[in-house]
């Protein structure tokens, strides 16, 4: 001990110990009711949290109380901070005495399982990387169990692991100190996800170790059994997920029960802004659900099911065995209305099985947890009843009758012991229902007839003693006594010992008494003891069987999203995809399903993409801006997304062949954090595509070239078109350069989108037809919007002596040429006439007064003929 720890407390001693092994935390540290902060902790957590600084023996402390813990957790967690809880594991006769404590969990957005901190249709994943010439990239997800180790190319940009991070979307993030610290570029890449970073010493990553952890949780001897040679590289991350797993819930991992992998060739490959690009699970604008593909298509009734819907969705299908095994079933829901109705009653009263039975797995839990999983069993259970024949195909092996037949008991047990009432922790009294447990009967019944046995013996001390007038009564200090008035004293027994003396009367109590206070008290201790011991072993009977509540949880999400898909499909009027192994992709009728749902029934004009002849692989859109271009793009980009995950399409007729990639270019922004600007974005992700795309992908290319001068960016469209088209991809490919499609490229369909000109105004009409758009129809979409009349003319005149130059072609057409196009007189009258036409177009008839009206007119005489001046 130095000096200055002589002079302070042990228990600040004691904390500092604590705080020194939890540098990068808040550290909760338990004092009674509260948990308190000490130092730059208590600092920054009073300014966090808008907390009262104290001082205690001039060292900053600050507090919470204990009960009300949760929400600032949660504060701080989004606030990007870990929170390690200390707690003392002990009471102490003696207060001078120093309590042990330890910390017991560190909550960060990768160890919670509490519903307080998780979002219900979200899974929680922390993702762990290792640098090297492939990245081994592992995640897991502690509320599941789920844990998937894996392999991504380090690629030019790290393209494979942000199109990982984009599927996986981990809320924490593991890597090396070194990694992290000697590679900017890496360092960039994971730090612009926004998710919480964590820097590992490099020794967690280190792949003996991580062979043996990772064979140790799942009781191997290897994990052949997974698909994992002892020196598969993908190890290397799982094995410090795991120990990071450890160290922090500091909890039994039972659910982490094996171990996924992600082989070539299973599932679609889309790169990461591709996924935003398409909203499939999050919005551009406010990064919300809200008119994502998610949110248009999720009619699941339950979390898991909501969570496993978004995993399909992250993770859309490449083989065609595959998607079909889940559109059978979504076809088979489809057709049968009945059950699909029957079954999704059911499953509004399944709670989230997944999570409770990870937190009881975890002893995290608490007993109305118990409660719930028995429910939601019952709801499993009544499922196979109403709908055995058919559902028989979608249990796993592990669901055998004997695995059920040892679950049932238990969940019998439950139903029949723990209260249903029962809320928060363990409560004496509250848990464990009567008539459950004969030895806790018994206790509960001499506990309960305390009061009886005290008035059989005060009936009988009156008829010893002749004392009528006797009282039996308890307080908390001398417990137990009789109090007899000062003039029956003398008619006191010799075996009245006295215990307190009053004013008008005396306290005594007796042998018997003390014996019939002892048992009273014992029996007490012994019921809640009992108590508990029932619920720990119905506690730990459920956990026995988590393995197959998992499945369970499983099952009944798979249901969820399966008869959610096909309900989707009846209310939507989506149809069946049709399958097939020829290279084709046709879609007759497709709608775009999110623009869709934002227009009145009927009015969006459903688009073909049409079976191209043969080597017609590439399509070129022209059209005006406004005229559904990208709506037309992105329709057939999720249509493909959604025949691939299993569902039903919004087309009215679909003939395909599973695509292995999806990319989707649409209009780029600056990706300032990463400092690049919108010409540098758009340039990477185009040559993502020309380097991976195959003759099986679905490319689709909204605008190329435009954050850059008008010939730089035609010649870069031209080029990459070309290439493009000699890859043989099938790609959509819209753009402004009108001149491309005039150009003799053979072997391309051109594309436009309908549209009719009445009176100087256009009319989109947002039907996609073969040819080349006549004009971008720029300004009449500015005058659309509102720009003023002045600033439209002058536009136009510039146009159209442009177009004469450039017609002319006898010179470089001088763009920038500030010369005036028409005489000054010319000029004025037409500003004149301009803004007559701004201000009578920006007058609002229907939200005027007449009186407004008659000011308009006056404006209007004064602008045409204005008051002379004097
Ligand atoms: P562009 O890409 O050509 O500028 P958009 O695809 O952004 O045009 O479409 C503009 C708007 O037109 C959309 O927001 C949508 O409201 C409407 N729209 C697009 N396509 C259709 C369609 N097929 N049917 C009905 N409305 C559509």
């Amino acid at each position: 001990m130095n000096e200055e720890e002589e002079k302070v407390t042990p228990m600040m001693v004691q904390y500092r110990s604590i705080k020194e092994k939890n540098k990068d935390k808040v550290l909760f540290f338990r004092l009674g009711d509260f948990y308190e902060m000490f130092d730059d902790d208590a600092i920054e957590v009073s300014r966090l949290l808008n907390l009262t600084l104290t001082h205690r023996a001039g060292r900053p402390m600050c507090g919470i109380p204990f009960h009300a813990a949760k929400s600032y957790i949660r504060r701080l967690l989004d606030l990007g901070k870990k929170i390690a809880i200390c707690e003392q594991l002990e009471l102490t006769q003696d207060s001078r005495q120093l309590a042990k404590r330890e910390v017991i969990q560190v909550v960060t957005p990768a160890t919670v399982v509490d519903d307080d901190f998780l979002d219900a249709k979200e899974s929680s994943y922390v993702l762990s990387v290792a640098y090297g010439k492939e990245l081994s990239v592992s995640y897991a997800d502690i509320t599941s169990g789920d844990f998937v180790m894996t392999t991504v190319p380090l690629d030019r940009g790290f393209a494979s692991l942000l199109s990982l991070f984009e599927q996986v979307r981990p809320r924490e993030i593991l890597v090396g100190e070194d990694d992290y610290f000697l590679h900017p570029d890496f360092q960039a890449v994971v730090d612009v996800r926004g998710a919480m970073v964590t820097k590992l010493p490099d020794w967690m990553y280190n792949q003996k170790q991580a062979y043996k952890a990772l064979c140790a949780q799942v009781g191997t001897t290897n994990l052949k059994g997974f698909g994992f040679e002892e020196n598969d590289p993908s190890l290397l991350s799982g094995g410090a997920l795991l120990s990071y797993l450890e160290d922090t819930a500091k909890a039994s991992l039972g659910q982490i029960t094996g171990y996924g992998s992600v082989s070539q060739g299973t599932y679609l490959v889309i790169d990461e802004s591709s996924r935003r690009n398409l909203e499939l699970l999050t919005n551009q604008q406010d990064g919300s659900s809200r008119f994502t593909l998610f949110s248009s298509i999720d009619q699941t009734v339950t979390s898991g099911g909501a969570r496993m819907l978004k995993n399909w969705i992250s993770f859309p299908l490449v083989r065609k065995q595959d998607i079909l095994e889940r559109q059978q079933w979504v076809a088979w829901y489809y057709d049968h209305n009945d059950e699909r109705d029957a079954v999704r009653t059911i499953l509004k009263e399944a709670l989230d099985l997944e999570r409770l039975s990870t937190r009881i797995s975890m002893h995290r839990s608490y007993p109305q947890d118990l409660v719930g999983i028995q429910k939601t069993v019952s709801c499993f259970v009544r499922l196979l009843d109403t709908n055995l024949s058919k559902l028989q195909g979608l249990l796993s092996p592990e669901l055998t009758k004997e695995n059920l037949n040892g679950l049932l008991e238990v969940m019998g047990r439950i139903a029949k012991g723990i209260n249903e009432q029962t809320q928060g922790p363990f409560a004496e009294g509250q848990v464990i229902n009567d008539g459950f447990d004969p030895e806790l009967d018994r206790l509960r019944s001499l506990k309960g007839n305390g009061k009886g046995m005290l008035d059989a013996y005060l009936e009988k001390v009156k008829q010893q003693t002749g004392i009528t007038t006797i009282k039996l009564s308890s307080n908390k200090i001398i417990g137990h006594y009789m109090e007899v008035s000062k003039g029956q004293t003398d008619r006191v027994p010799a075996s009245f010992y006295r215990k307190q003396t009053l004013v008008n009367a005396e306290r005594y109590t007796t042998d018997e008494l003390i014996a019939l206070e002892t048992e009273i008290l014992k029996s007490g201790f012994a019921a809640e003891a009992r108590e508990k011991e029932v619920y720990e072993q119905l506690l730990a009977q459920c956990v026995a069987q988590s393995a197959i509540l998992k499945e369970i949880a499983r099952f009944l999400s798979r249901i969820d999203v399966l008869s959610s898909l096909a309900l989707t499909a009846r209310k939507k009027d989506y149809h069946k995809p049709q399958l097939v192994d020829q290279d084709v992709l046709a879609i007759t009728g497709g709608r775009h399903p999110v623009v869709e749902d934002q227009l009145d029934a009927g009015l969006f004009v459903p688009n073909d993409l049409k079976e191209p002849e043969e080597g017609n692989r590439f399509c070129l859109i022209t059209g005006p801006n406004m005229a559904g271009k990208s709506t037309y793009l992105r329709q057939n980009a999720l249509i493909v997304l959604l025949a691939q995950i299993g569902s039903f399409v919004p087309a009215s007729s679909v003939v395909m062949r599973p695509v292995d990639r999806l990319f989707c270019r649409v209009g780029a922004s600056d990706n300032l954090a990463k400092g690049e600007s919108t010409f540098l974005v758009e340039m990477q992700e185009a040559s993502l595509i020309l380097r991976t795309a195959t003759r099986n992908s679905f490319v689709i290319v909204d605008e190329l070239g435009r954050g850059t001068s008008t010939q730089d960016g035609m010649a870069i469209a031209y080029a990459v078109m070309n290439e493009l088209i000699s890859m043989g991809c099938k790609t959509l490919f819209a753009t402004h350069y009108h001149e491309l499609a005039d150009m003799d490229i053979p072997g391309i369909q051109r594309l436009t989108l309908k549209v009719s000109e009445e009176n100087g105004t256009v009319i989109f009409l947002r039907k996609v037809i073969e040819g080349v758009a006549e004009s971008s129809y720029g300004l009449n979409v500015a005058k659309l919007a509102g720009i003023p009349y002045p600033v439209l003319r002058q536009a136009r005149s510039f146009q159209k002596r442009h177009d004469e130059e450039y017609t002319m072609a006898s010179a470089q057409p001088s763009l920038f040429s500030t010369e005036p196009v028409l005489s000054d007189d010319e000029t004025r009258s037409l500003r004149q006439y301009d803004a007559l036409c701004d201000l009578l177009d920006h007058f609002d008839l229907n939200a005027s007064t007449p009186l407004e009206a008659m000011a308009l007119i006056q404006r209007l005489k004064e602008m045409i003929r204005p008051k002379p001046t004097t």
